[in-house]
């Protein structure tokens, strides 16, 4: 069972519109569609699409969007018993204006920034290997307590994934250091890693943080990922699909890579089952309408 711990909102995803808005002005957009989001949930999702048991612990609203997220898990099969519903708190939402040049996202973070690691009590690990996390500095309750979260879950036999998934107003700071002593994978983008590092280079960002124990996987958008390899820059292209939206493509990349990697396949096809996981994901508008089950990734994987 891989336990996730994070946020969990809705999506409101505008798309089909000719010009992108600009302050004081309105534009139409052709098509609306409202759907569960958060960089933790559709990690989750794509996890319990590719057969995994899945266990989650979050906080929502006691609200109609808190009631449609955890239906939407329930429904894909997570065990959500441990997601606490707050009847002072309202349920987050991101407003997505995506089309396929340009993306703006709101996110107003609702009951998922109250989130506090005493969420998560030594019970919610018991049958579990792994634990991920997203949304690192979106999670400000969260957050100083996660290396001992880190801590407690390695005591409890756990591996740990990070996924920083943060605006790149911020940088690398001595407390991210300090956690990442405590993850065996950490998932950052591009800019992502760019911003934590201050490194021009996706190599150079990726040597930064090597400290001979910790692996960091880079994602690279539509040119793939890249992760050192004995020191070495490995980087795998991404399949080629016709995108519709690459909302969720990161975190349905880190639900491939952990499948594989919990089940000890070679780096090489970790790699390729978070490229075929994230292609896929980019199906379907949102984050979740199109991610990949084993037989579609492993038919992209057989290409
Ligand atoms: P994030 O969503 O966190 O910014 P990326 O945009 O880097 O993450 O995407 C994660 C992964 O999803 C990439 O490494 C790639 O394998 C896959 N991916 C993303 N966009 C595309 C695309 N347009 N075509 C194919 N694969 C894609």
């Amino acid at each position: 069972t891989v336990l996730v711990v994070g946020e969990i909102n809705v999506d409101l995803i505008c798309s089909g519109y000719s010009q992108f808005p600009q302050p004081g002005r309105e534009v139409l957009a052709d098509d609306v569609l409202l759907t569960l989001g958060s960089s933790s949930a559709i990690c989750a999702m794509g996890l319990a699409r590719l057969g995994n048991a899945v266990r989650f612990v979050g906080l929502v609203g006691d609200d109609a969007w808190g009631e449609f997220c955890l239906r939407t898990m329930a429904d894909a099969g997570i065990d959500v018993s441990r997601v606490r519903r707050s009847a002072a708190l309202k349920t987050g939402l991101t407003v997505s204006i995506t089309s396929q040049q340009d993306r703006a996202l709101l996110t107003y973070p609702g009951a998922a920034a109250a989130l506090g690691e005493d969420a998560v009590d030594e019970a919610a690990f018991a049958g579990c290997d792994h634990l991920h996390v997203a949304s690192y500095f979106l999670q400000p309750a969260l957050r100083p307590g996660l290396p001992r979260l880190f801590a407690r879950a390695r005591a409890a036999g756990l591996s740990v994934s990070l996924d920083p998934g943060f605006d790149p107003q911020e940088r690398w700071d001595a407390d991210l250091r300090a956690l990442l002593r405590g993850a065996d994978l950490f998932f950052p983008n591009e800019m992502e890693l760019a911003a934590i590092t201050g490194e021009a280079t996706v190599a150079a960002g990726l040597r930064a943080l090597d400290d001979g124990r910790l692996r960091t996987v880079a994602t690279l958008g539509a040119q793939g990922s890249a992760t050192l390899h004995h020191g070495e820059l490995l980087q795998l292209p991404a399949y080629a699909v016709d995108a519709i939206d690459s909302t969720g493509c990161g975190d349905s990349f880190d639900a491939g890579f952990l499948h594989a990697w919990l089940r000890r396949l070679p780096l090489r096809d970790c790699l390729r089952w978070g490229a075929a996981c994230g292609a896929l994901c980019t199906r379907g508008r949102g984050g979740t309408a199109s991610q990949a089950s084993v037989a579609e990734a492993e038919a992209l994987l057989a290409q």
